[in-house]
């Protein structure tokens, strides 16, 4: 099946490179060489390593970075940004603190309210 994202101009490279590389989280690396990225993929973009490299905050810059380059934004549009369902992620769930509840307290029916309530002819 064909990739339907456009293939990453080579220009945009160097820059993908020096995102990757303000993002490493240690220097020394054999998984990847030091350089940062393991490779390209079939869309022309840096694989970023998995071993030294923040890939959240690269792929942050990397949005901003597209976002703010007018040809990347026209390529890709908003296909960098997070789909609006995984943002919003439901938070953990509650402990529940229902069990107890003042379920039974109520007070009785008062019955005397209607005691004389009897309509008195006069
Ligand atoms: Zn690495």
């Amino acid at each position: 099946m064909p990739s339907r994202i456009p293939r990453l101009p080579d220009a945009h490279l160097a820059k993908a490179r020096e995102l990757i590389s303000a993002h490493r989280r240690r220097q020394r690396c054999r998984y990847c060489y030091d350089r940062g990225y393991v490779g390209r993929n079939q869309d022309n973009m840096l694989v970023p390593c998995a071993r030294c490299v923040d890939r959240e905050a690269v792929m942050d810059a990397w949005r901003a970075y597209v976002r703010s380059t007018p040809e990347l934004a026209e390529l890709y549009g908003d296909y960098f940004e997070a789909p609006p369902e995984s943002v919003a992620e439901p938070l953990a769930a509650a402990p529940s603190q229902t069990a107890s509840t003042a379920a039974g307290e109520a007070p009785p029916a008062d019955e005397s309210a209607q005691k004389d309530a009897a309509p008195a002819s006069p």
